[in-house]
């Protein structure tokens, strides 16, 4: 069955919200904004943020523990330096995955300076040792460290000097009840609206010194999945199209050549997205199919399914997510029919 790839290789989509190499790059960086003002979209998590850390900086306290979450490349990590730049506080930055002892945690954490921020991304992939070390560290800013073996152990209180949590996480319905409670600020990031996505590529484009028009802005914000990260990597392929094969301006004619060639629609779909909808239409005759029965039939991964592709296919209505499992929606039907560069429907599964 031609459909029947395998699609591990989810890092080398163009429209992937992952990070790419590309993304630590001097002249990346240099995009991310340092500001809320520089900042476009976001208006409910980011007026709610400037707030709490005016509040802050008046009380003369660090802020209290945040977690950001939301699909990935929406602006998480972005708005953790912010937030430190706003506050005018040391920033430090580490994931889940990375932190697997507690001791590593408890040394990071022993080592900040007063008010500092520490980011965690990834923060649902911490280990269950290392999250309990950040209890007593978040509640009391204090390590409760036990020192010694067998009957001569005692348990020891190290005090910390303040600091915040800026936690970010694709799955909050992974973290525990107990650890969830204890950040007092939690905002949701949500795909962007494509007023604010032109907003982030024109200013993109005059930072990198690209000639992106009016026109090339809007349409390459309508592909971009409501996701910032695949705005700007768009925009740096778009750009190398416009370089070579026509004056070096981008306009929307050039937008939609270059997306043809990267194989995108109009909406941002990919091959992925269109072989995830034709495998649920015509291997599962629209669902419901369970995520795990989706997955090894895509040969990818359950997560990255969950975190990766599905959510875009659920905000443009396209799946719908039940109890009994993934369902194609008509809406999603009635794409998959409309389809230029879609699979044939009646193929043979
Ligand atoms: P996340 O942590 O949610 O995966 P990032 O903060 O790393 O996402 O953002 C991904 C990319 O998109 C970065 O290059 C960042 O500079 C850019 N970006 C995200 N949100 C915005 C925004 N509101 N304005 C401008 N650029 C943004």
């Amino acid at each position: 069955m031609e459909i029947q790839r395998n699609h591990s290789t989810t890092i080398e989509r163009y429209v992937s919200p992952l990070p790419q190499v590309e993304e630590i790059a001097p002249a990346a960086i240099q995009l991310r904004p340092a500001s809320f003002d520089d900042y476009p979209g976001q208006t409910h998590a980011k007026e709610n943020l400037k707030i709490f850390v005016a509040a802050a900086k008046n009380r003369g306290q660090p802020l209290d523990h945040v977690i950001l979450h939301g699909p990935p490349g929406l602006g998480k990590t972005t708005l953790a330096h912010i937030i430190a730049n706003e506050l005018s506080v040391p920033f430090h930055s580490t994931t889940g995955p990375s932190l697997d002892k507690p001791g590593d945690l408890a040394g990071l954490l022993a080592g900040l300076e007063p008010s500092a921020l520490l980011f965690i991304d990834e923060i649902h992939r911490l280990p269950i040792q290392v999250e309990e070390v950040l209890y007593s560290a978040m509640e009391n800013f204090s390590l409760d460290v036990v020192v010694g073996q067998g009957p001569t152990a005692r348990s020891v209180t190290i005090p910390l000097a303040p600091f915040t949590l800026v936690g970010a996480t694709t799955r909050l319905s992974s973290l525990s009840r107990p650890f969830l409670s204890r950040f007092g600020i939690q905002e949701k990031l949500d795909f962007y609206e494509v007023e604010a996505l032109e907003q982030i590529l024109v200013r993109g484009a005059g930072l990198l010194g690209i000639q992106l028009g009016a026109g090339g802005a809007r349409e390459l914000a309508l592909s971009s999945r409501g996701t910032p990260r695949v705005a700007l990597r768009l925009l740096r392929r778009v750009w190398d199209f416009a370089e070579v094969l026509h004056a070096g301006i981008i306009d929307d004619r050039v937008v939609r050549e270059g997306l043809q060639r990267l194989d995108i629609d109009s909406q941002g779909l990919d091959r992925m997205d269109r072989d995830i909808l034709t495998m649920m239409h015509a291997r599962y005759q629209g669902g419901p199919v369970g995520i795990d029965a989706l997955a090894i039939t895509l040969g990818e991964e359950r997560s990255t399914i969950e975190e990766v592709y599905e959510p875009f296919l659920v905000y443009c209505g396209y799946v719908s997510r039940s109890a009994r499992g993934r369902l194609l929606t008509e809406k999603g039907l009635a794409y998959l029919q409309t389809s230029q560069n879609g699979e044939p429907l009646d193929m043979k599964i």
